[in-house]
C-alpha cells in the first residue's frame, strides 16, 4: 500500500491490537477505538492456549515471541478428563519441551499487546454506535461519546456483537443452547486444596448429563473455571433466580448438578466471586460475504464460534497479522482485503463448524463418551506440523521480474538491552547466495543467504567494540533474528524501510 490511507480498527481485543501492532511494524498509521474505559476496566476472563500454527505465528510476526514466552505457561497444557461421577477417563501431561499450545492469561496477553502499539494508538472509551458508508468509498463511524470519525478502511475487530459487521453481512449470532457461568478461586495453593487436586498445573474437564465443569489454572495462584449446562438463554429468569445473588445461583446449580460426584462440586460451592453468566453465541457457519470496498472484519466479529478447541483468540490474532501483512504488501486496500478474506473466510468456516459440533457433543445427554476425548499428543503434533508448514509456505519467495530479493533493502532492527530498546540500521544487497551490505554504516562480513534466511558477521563499535554473528529470517517486510557475541545472545526484530 503506498498512498496515505486513514485506517481505523474498531475493537482493542487480541485481534484488533495484533493488527495494529503488525501494521505499525510496517510503518503504517492506524487508530484503534474501543468501548472499554481502559485496558483493565473489566475482568479480562481466564487463560487461553496459543497454538503453534496460528496464535504463535501472529506473535512472531509482531516480534513479541520473547515477551510472550516470559508470560506463557507450557506446564498449563496438562489436561485431565473426568465423567460426572468423578471417574478419570484420560490424562495428558505435556513433554518438558512441548510448546505447541502454552497457556497465557488473557489479561496479560491484552496488556502486552497494548504496551507494544504506539502510545495513543488506542482511543479508549469509544463505543461505536453505527458505521455508515458515505458513498464515495469512505465510511463514517459514530461513537456513543459524540465523536465521529471518517475512514478509508474500517476493520471490524469489535467481537461477537460487531457494529461494523452490518456493512458486509446481515448475519447475527445465534444462541447455541449452552450457558457457561464463570467461577474464580483465589490463592488456590493455600485456600482451595480440593480445586488444586482436580486442576493441577493445567485443566480439568468433566462432563455428562448435558452439563460440564471446567477448571483452568491461571498465573499468580488463580484458578478460573466454568460451570456450564444446556439451558435456555434466560434460564435464570425462567427459574426465578436472581443472577446477581450468588447464594440463589449456588442453590440452583446444586440442584442442576444433583447427579454429580461430590468431589467435583467445590467448583459450584467454593467460588470466591459470584457467578458471571456467559451464554454462548455463534455466527452461522460457514459465513462468507461479498467483498465490500474499504471494510472487513477479523476475529469474533467475522467468525464467533463455540469456545471448543480454543480457536477464537488464535484465529483473531492470525487474522490481524495476515490482514496487516496484506495491507503492507498489496498496492491497494481492496487488493489487500480480497487477499486476506480469500484465506480467512474458508479457514474460519472450517474451524467454526468443528468447534460448534464439539460443543454440542460435549453437552450431549447421558454419560461422557470417552471416544470423543481429543488425543492431545496428536493434536500438539498437528499444531507443530501445521505451524512449520505455514512458515515454509511464507518463506518461499515469489519473485517475478523486477521485484527485489527477499533480503534486499534498508532495515531498521530493534533489540532490548539493559538500557532499553536500541535500534540499528542494516543495508542488505544479495547476489545469488552472497549477502553484502552494512550494519550501522560498517561493512558486514561473511554474508550468506539461504532462501529467506540470512547470516553475517559484523564489528560493532558502539556502545563498545564487539564482534557479533547474526542470523535472521525474512518474512515479507519483517525480520526476526539473533545477534550472538562471545558471552551473550540478543534477539531482534526488524522492518524494511519503504523504498
Ligand atoms: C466462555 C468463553 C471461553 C473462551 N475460551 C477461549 C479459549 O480458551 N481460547 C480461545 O482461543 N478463545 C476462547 N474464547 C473465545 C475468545 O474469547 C474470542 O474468540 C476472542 O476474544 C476474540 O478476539 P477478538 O479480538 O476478535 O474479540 P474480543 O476479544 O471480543 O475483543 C473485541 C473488542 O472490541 C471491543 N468492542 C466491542 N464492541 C464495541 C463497540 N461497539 N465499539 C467499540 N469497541 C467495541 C471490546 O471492548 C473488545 O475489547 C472463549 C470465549 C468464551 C465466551
Amino acid at each position: 500500500m503506498t498512498s496515505p490511507t486513514r485506517i481505523v480498527i474498531v475493537g482493542a481485543g487480541p485481534g484488533g491490537l495484533m493488527c495494529a501492532r503488525v501494521l505499525q511494524g510496517y510503518g503504517i498509521d492506524v487508530a484503534v477505538y474501543d468501548a472499554d474505559a481502559s485496558v483493565d476496566a473489566r475482568d479480562p476472563g481466564g487463560t487461553l492456549d496459543l497454538h503453534a500454527d496460528s496464535g504463535q505465528i501472529a506473535i512472531e510476526d509482531a516480534g513479541l515471541t520473547d515477551e510472550c514466552n516470559a508470560l506463557a505457561r507450557p506446564e498449563g497444557q496438562a489436561k485431565g478428563r473426568l465423567d460426572h461421577r468423578g471417574n478419570l477417563l484420560a490424562a495428558f501431561v505435556p513433554d518438558e519441551d512441548d510448546c505447541a499450545a502454552p497457556e497465557i492469561d488473557r489479561g496479560q496477553l491484552r496488556a502486552m499487546l497494548v504496551a507494544h502499539v504506539k502510545s495513543g494508538t488506542v482511543r479508549w472509551g469509544h463505543r461505536l454506535i453505527a458505521a455508515t458508508a458515505l458513498g464515495d468509498g469512505t465510511y463514517c463511524l459514530r461513537f456513543a461519546n459524540g465523536v465521529t470519525v471518517e475512514a478509508d478502511l474500517v476493520i471490524g475487530a469489535d467481537g461477537a456483537w460487531s457494529r461494523v459487521r452490518p456493512l458486509v453481512s446481515d448475519a447475527v449470532p445465534y444462541y447455541t443452547g449452552i450457558s457457561f457461568l464463570d467461577v474464580r478461586f483465589d490463592d488456590v495453593d493455600n485456600r482451595h486444596p480440593r480445586i488444586v487436586k482436580l486442576v493441577g498445573d493445567g485443566h480439568m474437564f468433566a462432563n455428562g448429563d448435558g452439563r460440564a465443569i471446567i477448571g483452568q489454572r491461571n498465573s499468580n495462584g488463580y484458578v478460573r473455571g466454568y460451570v456450564a449446562m444446556r439451558a435456555d438463554a434466560d434460564w435464570y429468569d425462567k427459574a426465578g433466580v436472581d443472577i446477581d445473588d450468588p447464594d440463589a445461583v449456588r442453590q440452583y446449580l446444586l440442584t442442576e448438578f444433583g447427579t454429580w460426584a461430590d468431589e467435583l462440586l467445590p467448583f459450584v460451592t467454593d467460588t470466591d466471586g459470584g457467578y458471571i453468566n456467559r451464554a454462548i453465541y455463534a455466527l452461522p457457519t460457514p459465513l462468507t460475504w461479498e467483498h465490500a470496498p474499504g471494510v472487513t472484519l477479523l476475529g469474533d466479529a467475522a467468525h464467533v464460534m463455540a469456545p471448543f478447541g480454543g480457536f477464537g483468540v488464535n484465529l483473531a490474532m492470525l487474522d490481524g497479522a495476515e490482514l496487516a501483512r496484506a495491507i503492507a504488501g498489496e498496492a491497494t486496500i481492496d487488493a489487500a482485503i480480497t487477499r486476506y478474506e480469500a484465506t480467512m473466510l474458508p479457514r474460519s468456516g472450517e474451524h467454526a463448524v468443528g468447534a460448534n459440533a464439539a460443543l454440542d457433543r460435549f453437552f450431549a445427554p447421558g454419560d461422557a463418551d470417552p471416544t470423543h476425548i481429543p488425543d492431545h499428543q496428536a493434536e500438539h503434533q498437528r499444531y507443530k506440523d501445521a505451524g512449520a508448514d505455514y512458515r515454509r509456505r511464507q518463506a518461499i519467495p515469489t519473485l517475478t521480474e523486477g521485484t527485489t530479493m527477499a533480503a534486499d533493502g534498508t532495515w531498521t532492527i530493534r533489540f532490548n538491552t539493559r538500557r532499553g530498546e536500541q535500534q540499528a540500521e542494516l543495508v542488505f544487497s544479495t547476489a545469488g547466495n552472497v549477502l553484502t551490505g552494512t550494519f550501522d554504516g560498517s561493512a558486514i562480513d561473511d554474508g550468506q543467504v539461504d532462501g529467506n534466511d540470512v547470516s553475517f558477521k559484523a564489528e560493532l563499535t558502539s556502545p563498545f567494540k564487539m564482534n557479533i554473528k547474526c542470523t535472521a529470517s525474512i518474512d515479507g517486510d519483517t525480520t526476526t533474528g539473533k545477534a550472538k557475541a562471545l558471552m551473550m545472545s540478543v534477539a531482534f526484530t526488524g522492518t524494511r524501510k519503504a523504498a
